[in-house]
């Protein structure tokens, strides 16, 4: 079990949008299937590496954008790769899906540094203390300096780096990268013919000096001007505290089998996972795992629903019943796959950090644990107070039936957070979400999927507090302030804004308001 454990690395993407996510999506996996079926590894001893036809292999593959959970695999080791939603938005699917990682690859454009949502999802990362990966982008087109790159991250994130490769050539002129770790130059060369996958030779410094001349003198003076990527920086990188840096360009695959090799070298394996109670839970227990993500519809002809389950612990074998934590009740696996592009596979097995997809689950929820064994009950994953409040009415009263099934589901897929108040009654329900894009996939779900297109009138309310029963009749009464119901019982005080919410808390018993949930400081 800790053998096979050891051989599997879980991590996504974090990135601003633009910033290349789909195309190194693509490139990472294309790469690692071309290394698994040339049965070669690339560019070493001044061999030529791999060019291959990748076309064909997205094909047979097909591999697509919208991959929810990839594994592919390099020599032993079992790359697990999620997918974040790529919306610029807040969005509180992203964070779920950081809830489930060992490790994240941070995405930059070489030409913009560090953007919004890089910012946000690097906070969540931080919070989680998880090791990142820091990938420059677009390096084949003009870019700010590497040393300027690193400034920033250091400054504006606190994040110290270590590059691992530094790039040879000023961006948009990337003839390749020295390897800090040889000193040699992996040169890289667009493959003939369209094909994707570069290709790669591997220079001795002085055939770099000679090839590259001054591009080569100016890297190597850069680079030494930066720490060495060694066994402390491995480590403080594995404590959070330190983020290995390479530099590439996705689109032309060049780079992308360091970052491939990096994640099999140097990224952390799956750990004990941490219980509620403080303690952990072995890698060699009982299976145990969550669901991070419930998603419908992938499959039009089959309007399933399936649940994303990372495994925590233990073994997982298809058709063992298992414990769902939330209800008690035994779960059959009958149905578990795994998700590759549009290609379904019946998943037999998996352990810890692979993710396993279960059809038509319909009981399981975001955040569900199931287990087999001792009970494992897993710290909540983090939610956020929502922001933005509106009321959806059905815009075909004609179509009510298929609204409220369709608000239901997508309430249990934790799309948005559905909420009821006395006021206005079941048939209107608020929609509670952490950003305002959140509404706009709920109106063209609705519409797409459920048939039932929706009005949106939006509440002017931009805060959330968790009211003490006695103080309810209170808010009710107050302007700019008013208290729902969500779903799952929770009472939801919402107010109009921070000098609202002040002026009604200077009246209230002290503590009679509290954060809607424990992560009130990321939201
Ligand atoms: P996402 O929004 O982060 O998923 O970004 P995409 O992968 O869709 O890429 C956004 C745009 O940047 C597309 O036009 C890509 O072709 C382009 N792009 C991605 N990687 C590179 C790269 O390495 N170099 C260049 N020049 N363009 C790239």
């Amino acid at each position: 079990m800790l053998e096979e454990a050891s051989r599997r690395r879980t991590f996504a993407i974090i990135s601003h949008p633009d910033a290349g996510k789909s195309t190194t999506t693509e490139a990472l996996a294309l790469h690692a299937a071309a290394i698994g079926r040339a049965g070669a590894v690339h560019g070493k001893g001044d061999r030529k590496g791999v060019t291959s036809d990748w076309l064909d292999m997205e094909k047979e593959r097909g591999i697509s954008i919208t991959s929810s959970a990839l594994q592919f695999r390099v020599g032993d080791v079992r790359i697990n790769m999620l997918d974040t939603p790529g919306h610029a938005d807040f969005s509180e699917d992203t964070y779920r899906v950081l809830s489930a990682v060992d490790c994240a690859v941070m995405l930059i454009d070489a030409a913009k540094g560090l953007e919004p949502q890089t910012l946000k999802l690097f906070e969540v990362c931080r919070a989680r203390r998880i090791p990142i990966i820091t990938f420059v982008n677009k390096w084949d087109r003009p870019a700010l300096e590497p040393l300027a790159i690193l400034d920033e991250i250091d400054t504006r994130l606190g994040l110290a780096t270590v590059p691992v490769t530094w790039p040879v050539g000023p961006g948009g002129e990337f003839h390749g990268v020295v390897d800090r770790r040889t000193g040699r130059m992996i040169e890289y060369a667009r493959a003939a013919g369209g094909a994707t996958l570069a290709q790669e030779h591997d220079l001795s410094p002085e055939g770099a000096l000679d090839r590259f001349g001054e591009d080569w003198v100016r890297a190597e003076e850069e680079h030494e001007l930066v720490e060495p990527w060694d066994e402390d920086a491995h480590e403080a990188f594995l404590r959070g505290e330190t983020s290995p840096v390479l530099f590439g360009a996705a689109v032309a695959n060049m780079g992308v089998g360091a970052l491939l090799d990096l994640l099999v070298e140097a990224a952390p394996s799956p750990a004990p996972w941490p219980l509620a109670d403080g303690g952990e839970r072995p890698l060699d227990a009982p299976f145990s795992g969550f669901v991070f993500k419930v998603q419908a519809g992938m499959d039009a002809a089959h309007r399933d629903r399936l649940a994303f389950v990372r495994v925590c612990s233990g073994r997982f074998e298809r058709g063992m019943p298992l414990v769902h934590a939330a209800s008690g009740r035994s779960f059959v696996s009958k149905y578990a796959q795994s998700v590759f592009g549009r290609d379904r596979r019946t998943v037999d097995e998996a352990f810890p950090g692979d993710i396993v997809g279960l059809v038509n689950a319909a009981a399981l929820r975001v955040g569900d644990t199931l287990y087999d064994g001792p009970p494992a009950l897993f710290p909540p994953v983090p939610r956020f107070s929502p922001e933005h409040f509106s009321i959806a009415r059905v815009a075909d009263a004609g179509r009510s039936k298929q609204f409220r099934k369709g608000i239901a589901q997508l309430d249990e897929e934790g799309v948005v957070q559905v909420c009821v108040s006395d006021r206005r009654g079941t048939a209107s329900p608020v929609l509670a979400a952490v950003g305002p894009m959140q509404f706009e996939v709920v109106s063209d779900r609705m519409a797409h999927e459920f048939n039932a297109p929706i009005r949106l009138e939006p509440l002017p309310y931009s805060i959330a507090r968790r009211p003490e029963p006695e103080i309810v009749d209170t808010i009710n009464r107050t302007m700019g302030a008013e208290v729902l119901h969500r779903t799952d019982g929770t009472p939801v005080a919402v107010f109009r804004d921070q000098w609202r919410l002040s002026t009604v808390q200077g009246d209230l018993p002290a503590g009679s308001l509290k954060p809607l949930f424990g992560e009130e400081s990321l939201a």
